[in-house]
């Protein structure tokens, strides 16, 4: 057993959405798209990757926009693990969009983790003229004045690069000029070793969903990228190249939170209020969410 548990927290999702989103290609078909975080437990340590979006002002307009069902709070879904938010101590931000960076007032006591870049290039791209808008499109400019105003309680660290041992085993790698310009995702060597035997990626949106590394053909395997990117496709194939690496091999363990099909790849189970709760990994001595 690892040091840390991982589970990915639905909060809400859309029962059919377009697949050509999630996997460039795929135009006519649909799939359900969950909207998740993940929350890492170890001795003395509970971290988050992402926190969800806030259901007001407008992050209730993007989640009538986006046709987010069931949406539930971060004190309701952290609930069903034990956990309340002013637990929470660490946010790894994957990237700003609204729904991974907008329930940041719900964490009262957590530092945030962001790529430097990711903050500067939203604040570009919100300067320019409107008909450059699509850059924009979920992003809630409320979440970057919330980002800045975490900096002002010394509750923001900004990241430029790679930074190693955030917490004891657990590394935050970026990915420029992807999904976003400065996205970034998560390594636990869950055996705290350098070249850990037991390693797991929290992907952020540099996937969505199984296919994009693994490709439509199972005999011919192939990394095909997700289908909304505000930078480079080939970046997001090589960044995938580099997350399956750095778990030697075994794309299992690179988890795409908005997969709906991830509930099925590891113990599982669906809570009261719809939502499921996947149980990536249990740590040595905990209790487990699922059982
Ligand atoms: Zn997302």
């Amino acid at each position: 057993m690892g040091i840390y548990s991982i589970w990915v927290l639905e909060y809400g999702y859309t029962s059919s959405f377009p697949k050509g989103v999630t996997l460039h290609g795929a135009f006519n078909e649909t799939a359900r798209f969950s909207y998740a975080y993940v929350l890492i437990k170890g001795p003395g340590v509970v971290a988050m990757v992402d926190v969800g979006f806030d259901n007001v002002a407008y992050g209730k307009e993007l989640n009538d926009r986006f046709g987010v069902e069931n949406w539930r709070s971060p004190r309701q879904v952290l609930g069903n693990c034990g956990i309340r938010p002013e637990d929470v101590t660490h946010v790894f931000v994957t990237h700003a969009h609204f729904d991974h960076l907008g329930a940041a007032d719900h964490f009262p006591n957590a530092t945030f983790y962001i790529q430097e870049t990711e903050l500067t290039k939203w604040v570009w791209a919100m300067s320019l003229d409107r008909k450059f808008r699509w850059l924009t499109a979920a992003v809630d400019p409320g979440d970057i004045i919330r980002a800045i105003n975490l900096a002002r309680q010394g509750r923001l660290v900004c990241i430029d690069g790679a930074c190693e041992d955030v917490l004891p085993g657990i590394d935050l790698y970026p990915a420029y000029d992807t999904h976003t310009a400065g996205s970034q995702y998560v390594l636990i060597r869950n055996d705290s070793g350098r070249a850990s035997a037991d390693s797991w990626v929290l992907a952020g949106d540099l996937i969505y969903c199984f296919e994009n590394l693994a490709g439509t053909d199972a005999s011919d395997p192939a990394y095909v990228p997700i289908g909304l990117a505000m930078g480079s496709q080939t970046n997001l194939l090589l960044i995938a190249d580099e997350m399956v690496k750095k778990v030697g091999g075994e794309a299992k363990r690179v988890i795409p939170v908005h997969e709906a099909r991830l509930k099925d790849a590891f113990p599982s189970r669906l809570t009261e209020d719809g939502l499921h709760i996947t149980e990536v990994t249990l740590g040595a001595g905990q209790t487990s969410c699922v059982g």
